[in-house]
């Protein structure tokens, strides 16, 4: 049977990413910044829960930014960079949390994530 957590995290990349960069409120407020909210310490909590977790050790890009940043956005797959990829604005940073209001994509955000923080567990790839 295939991973099932790279499927899931996959999955999140792809429901998240309309959202980022799209003008919203909470995403506008990173506007000025070049690389919105990627920093480098998640750069680099990425590394070692790839690392730790998966026996891969990431290739830096040469960014001086991001080490993980590449022409066309983070090169890291989704499950080997867990907290980026759960990680969405309107989430976190929203008065109310929402996927772009919507109560049903919302509780389809909420519902992937619990299941793949469950199988995070049960695996033994939680990140810290
Ligand atoms: S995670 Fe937030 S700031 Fe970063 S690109 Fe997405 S919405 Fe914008
Ligand atoms: S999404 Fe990629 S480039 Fe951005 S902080 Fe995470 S690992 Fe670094």
């Amino acid at each position: 049977m295939a991973d099932l957590l790279p499927i899931l995290y996959q999955q999140m990349a792809e429901m998240t990413a309309p959202l980022c960069g799209s003008g919203s409120l909470e995403c506008a407020q990173f506007c000025q910044k070049k690389y919105r909210c990627c920093e480098k310490q998640y750069c680099e909590a990425t590394a070692k829960f790839a690392r730790e977790k998966y026996g891969v050790e990431l290739q830096p890009t040469g960014n001086p930014d991001l080490p993980f940043m590449g022409e066309h956005g983070c090169t890291v797959a989704p499950h080997l960079r867990p907290i980026c990829t759960l990680h969405v604005c309107s989430i976190s940073w929203a008065a109310k949390s929402s996927i772009e209001n919507d109560e049903q994509k919302t509780k389809a955000y909420f519902d992937l994530r619990d299941r793949i923080l469950a199988e995070a567990r049960r695996e033994g790839k939680m990140f810290e």
